[in-house]
């Protein structure tokens, strides 16, 4: 198995966990990008225990130790009266309960250091203007085809080329990704543009009737990410990942808690962006032959619970377990996708159904011992490089 030929298409968290994953467990896989350059949204990440377990056993834990922050706590608050409604701990208590910190970082920072250390092991491993169109599977190679005209062969083809993924839609007859009648809203400010009280508690969620707001630091302390949701039936605009005016933010958020108002007044406006929000229903099965879905190319989910992002980390891990841990190709992806399959669909469930428990008619009444997340639902207790599969 240590000569085989894998193909990564797409060089997003996802893909560059696998490819890490990959390399840690002895083999040598190529990534192919169709961006020119690596870029990330600029906009936060959280990082639940379960992530920074794989991000540390792919190599990162320095770095999240030097660009990442801790937050003691996450408070839940009233949107219009600013009353603290309930408060998770964060801190220390969740690096003690779950073995590993949770932590907020840009996602920008994250990228960085992921795809550093993927060229640092292997300098050659990356191809970025590299966008796939097709491919074929033949005599248990996978041939494809690339914008460029570059046609190459492969062993096993990982697609981890998001939520709409081009190799999904070739080895899959399905329907393309449902907007979800959400959108999100995303800014960065400065915090020396905020006085104390628009930043205290440093972390939080104010929950209103069909709305959420959401904002915590990153970069040590020194941005204030933001990312806000509404429930909007239909997307009319062009695209779904648009520049957005103070005068729509505010016209949704003004009349909210100055911890909200102020923060959207003092964000650039070249940092104010919206997003709708898509998913697809999950799939029981993501291989096809020599070729498997990885990231939100299997999973795509809605935000609510912060888990996108970690699902895709957390296959990375397995996937490059499964390959050293088998004797053959379909053993070590049918082990990874028996690994994943349930985990990752759960979550995707959820995080539909998740949505509610802060956009409630009453925010009042929000009780944090009675609603379902993430912690209470048991997805911080998995630890992707120890799991048997
Ligand atoms: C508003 C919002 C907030 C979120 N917050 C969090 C959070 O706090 N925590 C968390 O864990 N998750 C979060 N998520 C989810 C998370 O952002 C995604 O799940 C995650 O980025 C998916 O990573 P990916 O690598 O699978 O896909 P992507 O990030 O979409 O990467 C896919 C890559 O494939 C490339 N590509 C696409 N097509 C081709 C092609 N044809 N050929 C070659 N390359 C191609 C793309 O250029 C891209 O680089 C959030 C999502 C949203 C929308």
């Amino acid at each position: 198995m240590e000569n085989i030929n894998i193909a990564i298409i797409g060089g997003g968290m996802s893909g560059m966990a696998a490819a890490l994953s990959l390399q840690k467990n002895g083999f040598k896989p190529n990534v192919y990008e169709q961006a020119p350059e690596l870029t990330e949204l600029g906009a936060g990440l959280t990082i639940s225990p379960n992530s920074t377990h794989g991000l540390e056993y792919l190599g990162l834990k320095e770095s999240l130790s030097a660009y990442a922050d801790i937050p003691s706590d996450q408070a839940i608050f009233h949107y219009n009266t600013g009353e603290i409604l309930g408060k998770r701990m964060r801190g220390e208590e969740t690096r003690d309960l779950y073995g590993a910190y949770y932590y907020q970082i840009h996602r920008a920072d994250l990228q960085r250091e992921m795809s550093n250390l993927l060229v640092r092991n292997d300098p050659n491993c990356l191809f970025l203007n590299h966008s796939f169109v097709d491919l074929k599977q033949e005599n248990k190679k996978v041939e494809v085809l690339f914008t460029n005209n570059v046609r190459k062969s492969f062993d096993v083809v990982i697609a981890a080329d998001g939520i709409r993924s081009s190799v999904r839609s070739k080895i899959f007859d399905e329907e393309k990704p449902q907007y979800t009648g959400n959108i999100a809203y995303r800014g960065l400010v400065k915090t020396d543009k905020l006085s104390k009280d628009t930043v205290t508690p440093p972390s939080g969620v104010a929950i209103a009737p069909k709305k959420a707001f959401a904002r915590y630091l990153i970069r040590k302390g020194n941005l204030v990410n933001f990312v806000a949701f509404v429930q909007r039936p239909g997307w009319n605009e062009e695209g779904w990942n648009i520049r957005v005016t103070h005068d729509e933010l505010m016209s949704e958020f003004g009349d909210w808690h100055p911890r909200i108002s102020d923060l959207i007044k003092a964000a650039p406006k070249e940092n104010l962006f919206k997003w709708a929000l898509y998913d697809r229903d999950p799939l029981d099965k993501w291989t096809v032959g020599n070729i498997t879905l990885l990231g939100d190319a299997a999973h795509p989910m809605l935000p609510f619970m912060g888990m996108g992002a970690a699902m895709g980390i957390e296959d990375g891990v397995i996937i490059g377990r499964a390959f050293r841990e088998a004797n053959n190709i379909n053993d070590a992806l049918k082990k990874y996708e028996n690994a994943r399959k349930d985990r990752a669909n759960f979550v995707l469930l959820k995080s539909r159904s998740t949505r509610d428990r802060f956009q409630s008619d009453s925010p009042e009444k929000y009780d944090e011992s009675k609603v379902e997340n993430e912690e209470s639902l048991g997805l911080f207790n998995y630890k992707p490089h120890e799991v048997q599969i």
